[in-house]
């Protein structure tokens, strides 16, 4: 009986315990624990070593923006694994085009993560460190490397203090678009990481968001197999909508280089002709000119209508590539065939964009 008294006692002392244990549970969140990198700062940083031991101190915690931003796109992953790779940081100095890098260190053939000093560069250390860890994460996928680079610049602008990114700048004084596909690792051109990031930011705006990408950072090669991965993530979403039932590798080509050309909401307020963060073309970047173009495989080349003006050229040139008149006014737009009649009278201003829609190829067109 005694026993029997006493054990019960236990029992209640124990769910009690269990109770206040589970109650304490909630209401304090677990402090945020540090990701132990070893890190190194280079001589010529020593200057702003305090400043770069608090910065770094901020953005290792499992909490930081860096980490709350990977957790959204890698949800399932162990973030732990970063903390294997060593930072080095140090100063990159003026000729280089890059302020983070990921890789064997040229100096010393040491596999790090490399972080520039130069103050402009630690203001952005947030996305620069996010960037460099979702390579990281990417080396374990069998991505290409412009999917790699897309979710890396998409992540990067998720944990940076900025957007839009300058970095889109370069892109607004050109006529010609450069492909979001590329195969070089790292890319050739600056155009090349603005439209490939600007294609991120459509996908995403288009695709309910960024859960898309974690079901999709797996095994893309291709632009078709990123279309085929994406109708069956709208499919499971049950995503009902004009997008879905046209998506395709072409079409992905295609209305990307329409939005980043005509860049307007639709009167719905659809993205799908525009890029959330992206100001557009400047006006004067039109071709007014004759002569012979080359245009990337996915890129597109934005022409005045006066340079197609006879409908004999537009038929011919619609043979060899997909070719779209835009006319606009104040308030709306609309998108035809360049050799469709339209009313002057109402819409002001147009102009025709060719798509390549080769993943391969680049087309050549004299006009
Ligand atoms: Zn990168």
């Amino acid at each position: 009986m005694t026993n029997s008294t006493h054990s019960t006692f236990l029992n209640l002392l124990q769910a009690a315990l269990v109770t206040a244990s589970c109650l304490l549970a909630f209401p304090i969140p677990a402090k945020a624990a540090e990701i132990n990198a070893s890190i190194e700062i280079r001589s010529q940083c020593l200057n702003f070593e305090n400043d770069i031991r608090s910065s770094l101190k901020t953005l290792l915690q499992d909490d930081s923006v860096v980490f709350s931003t990977l957790k959204i796109f890698y949800p399932k992953r162990d973030l732990s694994i970063l903390a294997k790779v060593p930072i080095i940081i140090e100063d990159f100095g003026p000729q280089k085009q890059y302020r983070g890098f990921y890789g064997l260190h040229e100096g010393d053939q040491k596999k790090s993560l490399q972080l520039d000093c130069a103050l402009g560069s630690r203001l952005v250390w947030s996305g620069l460190l996010a960037h460099e860890y979702a390579h990281i994460l990417n080396e374990q996928q069998n991505l290409s490397s412009w999917m790699d680079e897309m979710l890396a610049q998409l992540i990067e602008i998720n944990a940076s203090p900025f957007y839009p990114y300058p970095r889109t700048d370069i892109l607004k004084n050109h006529a010609m678009t450069p492909s979001f596909f590329s195969a070089d690792k790292p890319f050739k051109t600056s155009e090349a990481y603005a439209s490939n990031m600007l294609f991120g930011v459509y996908i995403s705006q288009n695709f309910r968001g960024y859960r898309a990408y974690q079901e999709l950072n797996h095994n893309i090669q291709s632009v078709d197999q990123f279309a085929a991965s994406l109708k069956k993530y709208t499919e499971d979403q049950a995503q009902f909508d004009w997008i879905r039932d046209h998506i395709s590798g072409e079409n992905l080509i295609i209305y990307f280089n329409l939005a980043l050309n005509v860049n307007r909401v639709t009167k719905n307020g659809s993205y799908l002709y525009a890029v959330p963060g992206w100001n557009g073309f400047s006006k004067e970047s039109l071709i007014s000119q004759s002569g012979k173009y080359f245009i990337e495989p996915g890129g597109s080349l934005r022409m005045s209508a006066a340079m197609v003006e006879q409908s004999a050229k537009a038929d011919t040139i619609s043979k060899i590539a997909p070719i779209y008149r835009v006319l606009k006014n104040e308030n709306e737009f609309k998108i035809q065939n360049p050799q469709d009649d339209y009313d002057a009278s109402k819409w002001t201003e147009n102009f025709l964009v060719l798509i390549n829609t080769s993943l391969n190829n680049y087309l050549q067109v004299d006009i």
